[in-house]
Protein backbone atom coordinates (compact mmCIF):
# COMPACT_ATOMS: atom_id res chain seq x y z
CA UNK A 1 0.00 0.00 0.00
CA UNK A 2 1.29 3.49 -0.86
CA UNK A 3 2.78 5.54 1.91
CA UNK A 4 2.29 8.99 2.95
CA UNK A 5 5.13 10.36 1.50
CA UNK A 6 4.54 8.95 -1.88
CA UNK A 7 0.57 9.40 -1.75
CA UNK A 8 1.81 13.32 -0.93
CA UNK A 9 4.10 13.20 -3.82
CA UNK A 10 1.59 11.62 -6.18
CA UNK A 11 -1.18 14.36 -5.74
CA UNK A 12 1.67 17.00 -6.10
CA UNK A 13 2.43 15.89 -9.16
CA UNK A 14 -1.47 16.81 -10.33
CA UNK A 15 -1.97 19.76 -8.31
CA UNK A 16 -0.37 23.09 -10.94
CA UNK A 17 -0.23 26.40 -9.51
CA UNK A 18 -3.41 28.38 -11.28
CA UNK A 19 -2.60 30.90 -14.00
CA UNK A 20 -2.09 34.28 -12.51
CA UNK A 21 -5.12 36.64 -12.24
CA UNK A 22 -5.41 40.64 -11.58
CA UNK A 23 -7.28 41.76 -8.74
CA UNK A 24 -8.07 45.11 -7.02
CA UNK A 25 -5.70 45.18 -3.96
CA UNK A 26 -9.16 45.17 -2.01
CA UNK A 27 -9.59 41.67 -2.62
CA UNK A 28 -5.74 40.40 -2.69
CA UNK A 29 -5.65 39.42 1.08
CA UNK A 30 -4.43 35.91 1.86
CA UNK A 31 -3.64 35.53 -2.13
CA UNK A 32 0.10 35.02 -3.15
CA UNK A 33 1.53 37.77 -5.50
CA UNK A 34 2.79 36.42 -9.22
CA UNK A 35 4.98 39.19 -9.81
CA UNK A 36 7.67 41.06 -8.09
CA UNK A 37 6.10 45.15 -7.41
CA UNK A 38 8.88 47.86 -7.54
CA UNK A 39 8.65 50.75 -5.83
CA UNK A 40 6.82 54.52 -8.10
CA UNK A 41 8.69 56.47 -5.58
CA UNK A 42 10.66 57.34 -2.58
CA UNK A 43 9.63 56.21 0.73
CA UNK A 44 9.07 58.77 2.37
CA UNK A 45 8.84 60.66 -0.43
CA UNK A 46 10.86 63.79 1.23
CA UNK A 47 12.34 64.85 4.24
CA UNK A 48 10.03 64.71 7.03
CA UNK A 49 9.48 65.39 10.43
CA UNK A 50 9.25 62.43 12.98
CA UNK A 51 7.94 64.85 15.92
CA UNK A 52 6.35 68.13 16.63
CA UNK A 53 8.42 71.11 16.93
CA UNK A 54 11.04 73.35 15.39
CA UNK A 55 13.25 72.59 12.42
CA UNK A 56 16.34 74.09 12.95
CA UNK A 57 20.20 74.41 11.79
CA UNK A 58 21.54 71.54 14.49
CA UNK A 59 24.78 73.51 14.83
CA UNK A 60 23.37 76.59 16.30
CA UNK A 61 22.03 74.67 19.21
CA UNK A 62 24.17 75.43 22.29
CA UNK A 63 23.83 74.94 26.58
CA UNK A 64 22.40 78.05 27.72
CA UNK A 65 18.86 78.44 25.26
CA UNK A 66 19.38 79.86 22.22
CA UNK A 67 17.15 81.84 21.05
CA UNK A 68 15.90 81.90 17.28
CA UNK A 69 13.24 83.81 15.07
CA UNK A 70 10.84 81.44 13.45
CA UNK A 71 10.42 82.56 10.22
CA UNK A 72 7.26 80.16 9.04
CA UNK A 73 5.01 76.88 9.99
CA UNK A 74 4.62 73.94 8.36
CA UNK A 75 1.95 71.30 8.82
CA UNK A 76 1.67 67.76 7.50
CA UNK A 77 0.43 68.19 3.36
CA UNK A 78 1.96 71.71 2.78
CA UNK A 79 4.97 72.76 1.43
CA UNK A 80 7.60 74.76 3.01
CA UNK A 81 8.35 78.00 1.45
CA UNK A 82 10.84 79.37 3.65
CA UNK A 83 14.86 77.90 4.11
CA UNK A 84 16.02 77.86 7.89
CA UNK A 85 19.12 80.19 7.69
CA UNK A 86 21.25 80.65 10.83
CA UNK A 87 19.48 81.65 13.75
CA UNK A 88 15.80 80.96 12.54
CA UNK A 89 13.86 77.70 12.85
CA UNK A 90 10.75 76.88 11.09
CA UNK A 91 7.36 75.47 13.44
CA UNK A 92 6.80 71.76 12.06
CA UNK A 93 4.57 69.53 12.53
CA UNK A 94 5.12 65.31 12.71
CA UNK A 95 4.94 64.39 8.69
CA UNK A 96 5.32 67.83 7.18
CA UNK A 97 8.31 68.34 4.77
CA UNK A 98 11.52 69.55 6.28
CA UNK A 99 12.22 72.79 5.33
CA UNK A 100 15.66 73.57 3.26
CA UNK A 101 18.69 74.30 5.70
CA UNK A 102 17.10 72.58 8.76
CA UNK A 103 18.85 69.54 9.28
CA UNK A 104 17.07 68.77 12.76
CA UNK A 105 14.06 68.60 14.36
CA UNK A 106 13.65 69.85 17.99
CA UNK A 107 10.58 68.65 19.83
CA UNK A 108 8.11 70.82 21.01
CA UNK A 109 8.65 70.05 24.83
CA UNK A 110 12.20 71.20 24.71
CA UNK A 111 11.60 74.34 23.91
CA UNK A 112 9.27 77.79 25.23
CA UNK A 113 8.08 80.60 23.12
CA UNK A 114 10.33 83.81 23.91
CA UNK A 115 8.11 86.58 26.24
CA UNK A 116 5.09 84.63 24.52
CA UNK A 117 5.77 85.51 20.85
CA UNK A 118 5.20 82.98 18.41
CA UNK A 119 7.83 84.47 15.78
CA UNK A 120 10.49 84.15 19.02
CA UNK A 121 11.31 80.75 20.20
CA UNK A 122 13.99 79.61 22.93
CA UNK A 123 15.40 75.79 22.64
CA UNK A 124 16.01 74.41 26.06
CA UNK A 125 18.03 71.57 24.80
CA UNK A 126 22.09 72.04 25.32
CA UNK A 127 22.48 70.36 21.79
CA UNK A 128 20.92 69.07 18.47
CA UNK A 129 23.02 66.46 16.27
CA UNK A 130 22.32 66.58 12.52
CA UNK A 131 19.43 64.14 11.94
CA UNK A 132 17.81 63.68 14.84
CA UNK A 133 13.77 63.82 15.11
CA UNK A 134 13.49 63.78 11.41
CA UNK A 135 13.59 60.81 8.04
CA UNK A 136 15.48 61.36 5.03
CA UNK A 137 13.98 60.90 1.87
CA UNK A 138 14.10 57.43 0.56
CA UNK A 139 15.32 55.86 3.81
CA UNK A 140 12.82 53.19 3.84
CA UNK A 141 12.76 52.35 -0.41
CA UNK A 142 14.41 53.64 -3.18
CA UNK A 143 12.13 54.01 -6.42
CA UNK A 144 12.57 51.09 -8.54
CA UNK A 145 13.66 48.46 -5.71
CA UNK A 146 11.30 45.74 -4.85
CA UNK A 147 8.47 46.33 -2.62
CA UNK A 148 7.45 42.95 -2.31
CA UNK A 149 8.72 39.91 -3.96
CA UNK A 150 6.58 37.52 -6.52
CA UNK A 151 5.82 34.74 -4.41
CA UNK A 152 4.90 36.28 -0.89
CA UNK A 153 1.38 35.13 0.69
CA UNK A 154 -0.16 39.14 1.12
CA UNK A 155 -0.91 40.39 4.76
CA UNK A 156 -2.35 43.82 6.07
CA UNK A 157 1.44 44.46 6.22
CA UNK A 158 2.05 43.90 2.32
CA UNK A 159 -1.11 45.06 1.46
CA UNK A 160 -0.53 48.33 2.81
CA UNK A 161 3.42 48.33 1.05
CA UNK A 162 2.07 48.12 -2.21
CA UNK A 163 -0.81 50.45 -1.55
CA UNK A 164 1.91 53.38 -0.63
CA UNK A 165 3.36 52.35 -4.10
CA UNK A 166 -0.08 52.69 -5.67
CA UNK A 167 -0.83 49.48 -6.54
CA UNK A 168 -4.48 49.24 -6.32
CA UNK A 169 -4.67 46.06 -8.72
CA UNK A 170 -2.09 43.16 -8.13
CA UNK A 171 -0.97 39.48 -9.96
CA UNK A 172 -2.22 37.11 -7.72
CA UNK A 173 -2.69 33.38 -8.26
CA UNK A 174 -6.41 32.39 -7.42
CA UNK A 175 -7.74 30.52 -4.85
CA UNK A 176 -9.64 27.64 -5.57
CA UNK A 177 -13.85 26.82 -5.21
CA UNK A 178 -13.58 23.50 -3.71
CA UNK A 179 -17.09 21.63 -3.71
CA UNK A 180 -17.86 19.39 -0.64
CA UNK A 181 -20.41 16.11 -1.24
CA UNK A 182 -21.44 14.02 1.80
CA UNK A 183 -22.61 11.04 1.10
CA UNK A 184 -24.57 8.28 2.87
CA UNK A 185 -28.08 7.21 3.71
CA UNK A 186 -27.66 7.48 7.07
CA UNK A 187 -26.67 11.18 6.68
CA UNK A 188 -29.70 14.04 7.60
CA UNK A 189 -29.01 17.70 7.50
CA UNK A 190 -27.71 18.59 10.98
CA UNK A 191 -31.05 21.11 11.50
CA UNK A 192 -32.50 18.03 11.57
CA UNK A 193 -33.71 15.60 14.32
CA UNK A 194 -32.00 12.16 13.09
CA UNK A 195 -34.14 9.38 13.41
CA UNK A 196 -33.15 5.57 14.44
CA UNK A 197 -30.11 4.55 12.32
CA UNK A 198 -29.04 8.31 10.95
CA UNK A 199 -26.78 10.86 12.10
CA UNK A 200 -25.78 14.70 11.28
CA UNK A 201 -23.79 15.51 8.30
CA UNK A 202 -20.96 17.17 10.44
CA UNK A 203 -18.09 16.78 7.96
CA UNK A 204 -20.08 19.26 5.51
CA UNK A 205 -19.12 22.14 8.43
CA UNK A 206 -15.83 20.44 8.99
CA UNK A 207 -14.54 19.96 5.40
CA UNK A 208 -15.79 23.53 4.90
CA UNK A 209 -14.31 25.37 7.62
CA UNK A 210 -11.00 23.86 6.15
CA UNK A 211 -11.25 24.62 3.35
CA UNK A 212 -11.55 28.60 4.35
CA UNK A 213 -9.01 28.32 7.16
CA UNK A 214 -6.49 27.40 3.88
CA UNK A 215 -7.43 29.96 1.91
CA UNK A 216 -9.78 28.56 -0.45
CA UNK A 217 -13.71 29.39 -1.41
CA UNK A 218 -16.15 26.47 0.29
CA UNK A 219 -18.85 25.49 -2.31
CA UNK A 220 -20.97 22.66 0.14
CA UNK A 221 -23.07 20.71 -2.09
CA UNK A 222 -25.48 18.79 0.81
CA UNK A 223 -26.53 14.73 1.27
CA UNK A 224 -25.98 12.57 -2.03
CA UNK A 225 -27.75 9.11 -1.34
CA UNK A 226 -25.88 5.58 -1.59
CA UNK A 227 -27.49 5.37 -4.87
CA UNK A 228 -25.78 5.56 -8.63
CA UNK A 229 -28.17 8.13 -10.10
CA UNK A 230 -28.70 10.60 -7.31
CA UNK A 231 -24.54 10.12 -6.47
CA UNK A 232 -23.82 10.61 -10.37
CA UNK A 233 -25.67 14.04 -10.91
CA UNK A 234 -24.37 15.15 -7.62
CA UNK A 235 -21.01 14.24 -8.57
CA UNK A 236 -21.75 16.36 -12.18
CA UNK A 237 -22.24 19.17 -10.21
CA UNK A 238 -19.53 18.96 -7.90
CA UNK A 239 -16.67 18.53 -11.09
CA UNK A 240 -17.79 22.49 -12.03
CA UNK A 241 -15.39 23.43 -8.93
CA UNK A 242 -11.78 23.21 -8.79
CA UNK A 243 -11.27 20.55 -6.42
CA UNK A 244 -14.15 18.18 -5.40
CA UNK A 245 -13.72 16.75 -2.08
CA UNK A 246 -16.47 13.95 -1.19
CA UNK A 247 -16.69 12.37 1.71
CA UNK A 248 -17.82 8.54 2.74
CA UNK A 249 -18.50 5.43 0.22
CA UNK A 250 -14.56 4.88 -0.57
CA UNK A 251 -14.45 1.90 1.74
CA UNK A 252 -15.28 -1.85 1.03
CA UNK A 253 -18.98 -1.54 1.79
CA UNK A 254 -21.72 -2.93 -0.45
CA UNK A 255 -22.91 1.03 -1.13
CA UNK A 256 -19.22 2.26 -1.04
CA UNK A 257 -20.20 3.47 -4.84
CA UNK A 258 -17.90 6.99 -5.18
CA UNK A 259 -14.80 5.21 -6.94
CA UNK A 260 -17.02 3.70 -9.41
CA UNK A 261 -19.48 6.61 -9.90
CA UNK A 262 -16.48 8.79 -9.99
CA UNK A 263 -14.91 6.50 -12.90
CA UNK A 264 -17.66 6.52 -14.75
CA UNK A 265 -17.94 10.29 -14.92
CA UNK A 266 -14.33 10.22 -16.46
CA UNK A 267 -12.29 11.21 -13.45
CA UNK A 268 -8.82 8.73 -13.60
CA UNK A 269 -8.33 7.16 -10.52
CA UNK A 270 -4.48 8.20 -9.31
CA UNK A 271 -4.58 5.36 -6.15
CA UNK A 272 -6.72 4.35 -3.68
CA UNK A 273 -5.61 3.14 0.12
CA UNK A 274 -2.59 4.83 1.39
CA UNK A 275 -0.57 3.18 4.58
CA UNK A 276 -1.92 5.72 7.43
CA UNK A 277 -4.37 5.47 10.45
CA UNK A 278 -7.01 7.32 10.22
CA UNK A 279 -7.81 7.56 6.38
CA UNK A 280 -6.77 4.30 5.13
CA UNK A 281 -9.81 4.18 2.05
CA UNK A 282 -8.70 7.42 1.15
CA UNK A 283 -9.09 7.92 -2.59
CA UNK A 284 -7.50 10.52 -5.73
CA UNK A 285 -8.21 11.18 -9.22
CA UNK A 286 -8.39 13.75 -11.53
CA UNK A 287 -10.67 14.79 -14.50
CA UNK A 288 -8.07 15.72 -17.00
CA UNK A 289 -8.58 18.77 -19.42
CA UNK A 290 -6.03 20.64 -21.68
CA UNK A 291 -3.02 21.74 -19.82
CA UNK A 292 -5.49 21.91 -16.32
CA UNK A 293 -6.52 18.79 -13.88
CA UNK A 294 -9.52 18.59 -11.49
CA UNK A 295 -8.50 17.07 -8.48
CA UNK A 296 -10.96 14.87 -6.77
CA UNK A 297 -10.55 13.60 -3.25
CA UNK A 298 -12.49 10.63 -1.82
CA UNK A 299 -11.52 11.22 1.87
CA UNK A 300 -13.32 8.35 4.47
CA UNK A 301 -16.26 9.57 5.83
CA UNK A 302 -15.32 8.51 9.72
CA UNK A 303 -14.82 12.14 10.62
CA UNK A 304 -11.41 12.16 12.67
CA UNK A 305 -10.09 10.11 9.19
CA UNK A 306 -11.57 13.45 7.06
CA UNK A 307 -10.21 15.66 8.73
CA UNK A 308 -6.65 14.04 8.85
CA UNK A 309 -6.48 13.37 5.37
CA UNK A 310 -7.51 16.92 4.72
CA UNK A 311 -4.64 18.23 6.42
CA UNK A 312 -2.40 16.01 5.31
CA UNK A 313 -3.02 15.52 1.66
CA UNK A 314 -5.75 18.24 0.67
CA UNK A 315 -4.21 21.05 2.59
CA UNK A 316 -1.39 20.75 0.66
CA UNK A 317 -2.90 20.57 -2.77
CA UNK A 318 -4.91 23.54 -1.77
CA UNK A 319 -1.49 25.64 -1.13
CA UNK A 320 0.29 24.31 -4.42
CA UNK A 321 -2.59 25.37 -6.67
CA UNK A 322 -2.70 28.81 -4.69
CA UNK A 323 1.14 28.92 -4.92
CA UNK A 324 2.03 28.90 -1.40
CA UNK A 325 5.15 27.82 -1.01
CA UNK A 326 6.07 25.04 1.22
CA UNK A 327 3.01 23.27 0.20
CA UNK A 328 4.24 20.37 2.20
CA UNK A 329 2.49 20.45 5.95
CA UNK A 330 5.64 21.44 8.28
CA UNK A 331 6.47 18.69 10.59
CA UNK A 332 7.96 20.28 14.13
CA UNK A 333 9.28 18.23 17.03
CA UNK A 334 7.80 18.41 21.02
CA UNK A 335 8.31 16.38 24.16
CA UNK A 336 5.44 14.21 25.30
CA UNK A 337 3.83 14.85 28.51
CA UNK A 338 3.28 11.77 29.63
CA UNK A 339 4.01 8.08 28.67
CA UNK A 340 2.09 6.09 25.98
CA UNK A 341 2.26 2.52 24.61
CA UNK A 342 1.79 2.43 20.81
CA UNK A 343 0.98 -0.46 18.96
CA UNK A 344 -0.06 -0.25 15.23
CA UNK A 345 1.17 -1.33 11.88
CA UNK A 346 0.29 1.52 10.10
CA UNK A 347 1.90 5.04 10.27
CA UNK A 348 -0.59 7.16 12.74
CA UNK A 349 -1.63 10.71 12.87
CA UNK A 350 -2.75 10.96 16.85
CA UNK A 351 -4.80 13.90 17.88
CA UNK A 352 -3.22 15.70 20.08
CA UNK A 353 -2.74 19.37 22.22
CA UNK A 354 0.89 20.93 21.36
CA UNK A 355 2.18 24.05 23.21
CA UNK A 356 4.72 26.08 23.57
CA UNK A 357 7.37 25.54 26.66
CA UNK A 358 10.17 27.53 27.88
CA UNK A 359 12.35 24.77 26.32
CA UNK A 360 10.55 24.22 23.12
CA UNK A 361 7.02 22.31 22.32
CA UNK A 362 4.88 20.09 24.79
CA UNK A 363 2.65 17.46 23.06
CA UNK A 364 -0.42 15.76 25.13
CA UNK A 365 -2.43 13.17 23.19
CA UNK A 366 -5.89 13.21 23.16
CA UNK A 367 -7.79 10.35 25.05
CA UNK A 368 -8.76 9.27 20.90
CA UNK A 369 -11.20 6.40 20.35
CA UNK A 370 -10.24 5.94 16.59
CA UNK A 371 -11.11 7.47 13.67
CA UNK A 372 -15.23 8.34 14.76
CA UNK A 373 -13.91 9.99 17.53
CA UNK A 374 -14.92 13.49 16.19
CA UNK A 375 -15.29 14.73 20.32
CA UNK A 376 -11.17 14.15 20.64
CA UNK A 377 -10.15 16.21 18.14
CA UNK A 378 -12.36 19.70 20.35
CA UNK A 379 -9.42 21.15 22.40
CA UNK A 380 -6.83 19.57 20.09
CA UNK A 381 -4.50 21.89 18.06
CA UNK A 382 -2.70 19.04 15.93
CA UNK A 383 -1.20 15.73 15.84
CA UNK A 384 1.54 13.84 16.80
CA UNK A 385 3.44 11.53 14.31
CA UNK A 386 3.57 7.68 15.66
CA UNK A 387 5.36 4.98 13.62
CA UNK A 388 4.37 2.07 12.06
CA UNK A 389 5.83 -0.49 15.00
CA UNK A 390 4.92 -0.78 18.69
CA UNK A 391 6.89 2.02 21.16
CA UNK A 392 6.62 2.06 24.84
CA UNK A 393 7.45 6.48 25.16
CA UNK A 394 8.31 7.77 28.51
CA UNK A 395 7.12 11.40 28.97
CA UNK A 396 9.77 13.47 27.83
CA UNK A 397 10.22 11.17 24.42
CA UNK A 398 11.04 13.56 21.29
CA UNK A 399 8.10 12.93 18.79
CA UNK A 400 7.22 14.91 15.58
CA UNK A 401 3.96 16.84 15.57
CA UNK A 402 2.11 18.62 12.63
CA UNK A 403 0.30 21.65 13.22
CA UNK A 404 -3.78 21.73 12.18
CA UNK A 405 -3.76 25.65 11.77
CA UNK A 406 -1.78 27.90 10.39
CA UNK A 407 -0.89 29.38 13.93
CA UNK A 408 2.79 29.19 15.89
CA UNK A 409 2.02 27.26 18.45
P1 LIG B 1 -18.13 5.52 5.03
O1 LIG B 1 -16.79 6.10 4.73
O2 LIG B 1 -19.20 5.99 4.09
O3 LIG B 1 -18.07 4.05 5.15
O4 LIG B 1 -18.55 6.08 6.46
C1 LIG B 1 -17.77 5.76 7.59
C2 LIG B 1 -18.41 6.29 8.84
O5 LIG B 1 -18.41 7.72 8.79
C3 LIG B 1 -19.84 5.87 9.04
O6 LIG B 1 -20.04 5.58 10.42
C4 LIG B 1 -20.61 7.07 8.62
O7 LIG B 1 -21.84 7.15 9.25
C5 LIG B 1 -19.70 8.21 9.03
N1 LIG B 1 -19.93 9.36 8.16
C6 LIG B 1 -19.99 9.31 6.82
N2 LIG B 1 -20.25 10.53 6.30
C7 LIG B 1 -20.36 11.37 7.35
C8 LIG B 1 -20.63 12.76 7.46
N3 LIG B 1 -20.84 13.52 6.38
N4 LIG B 1 -20.66 13.30 8.69
C9 LIG B 1 -20.45 12.52 9.78
N5 LIG B 1 -20.19 11.22 9.74
C10 LIG B 1 -20.15 10.63 8.53
MG1 LIG C 1 -21.14 5.55 3.62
Amino acid sequence: MLSVADALSQILTEARTAHPVTRPLSDALGHVLADDVLSDLDSPPFDKALMDGYAVVASDVRPGGTRLEVVEEVTAGVVPQRMVEAGEATRIMTGAPLPEGADAVIKVEETELDDGDPRRVRILADSALPGQNLIRRGTNKRAGEIVVEAGTLLRAQELAALAEMGCHEVRVYPQPRVAVLATGDELVPIHSQPQPGQIRNSNETMLCAQIRQAGATAVPLGIARDERTELAARIDAGLEADVLLLSGGVSAGVLDLVPSELQRAGVEQVFHKVRVKPGKPLWFGVLRQGDRSKLVFGLPGNPVSSMVTFELFVRPALRRLMGIDPAEPQTLTARLAHSHSHRDDRPTYFPASISRVEDGLRVSLANWHGSSDLQSTVGANGMAVLPSEPVEYSSGDAVKVIRWSSEAP
